[in-house]
């Protein structure tokens, strides 16, 4: 079964993440912060990440921008996701983002799901500046 490492730091919708994501059989863990969220993906090595953007610590531009400058391959190559409510429409991170997918918060239950189940099977992949295209062909802006 797929591991999911979360990085979200509000407490309620934490809770329902993990809640949401578990009764599908995943194996969840959940950061509090940017940083703490780095630590347990070369800790846990998840299948996929999904991050909130305003964050203590490290943000979540400064952990995907971490993560895709990991020397080691699974770590590096982990499919991630973005969930956040402060995204503005327009916004250029949005596209430059080394990401497989965007979702704004509130976002339902069905997508969310979909979305990560969907990076599931696409697996471990590169993303990088000069060639940012990703196989899950998943929204990525905003
Ligand atoms: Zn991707």
């Amino acid at each position: 079964m797929a591991v999911l490492l979360i990085a979200e730091d509000d407490e309620d919708i934490a809770l329902v993440l993990v809640r949401v994501f578990k009764r599908t059989g995943m194996t969840v863990f959940r950061a509090s912060d940017g940083r703490a969220a780095f630590e347990a993906i070369l800790e846990k090595r998840p299948d996929i990440v999904l991050t909130d953007l305003g964050m203590p610590h490290m943000d979540g531009w400064e952990l995907i921008d971490a993560i895709r400058a990991h020397p080691d391959d699974d770590v590096r190559r982990v499919p991630i996701a973005i969930l956040s409510g402060h995204l503005r429409p327009g916004d250029p991170r949005a596209g430059q983002a080394q990401v497989c997918a965007i979702m704004l918060k509130p976002c339902p239950n069905e997508q969310l799901l979909a979305t990560m189940e969907e990076l599931v099977s696409v697996g471990p992949h590169g993303h990088d500046a000069a060639d940012n295209l990703c196989p899950a062909d998943l929204p990525v802006t905003v």
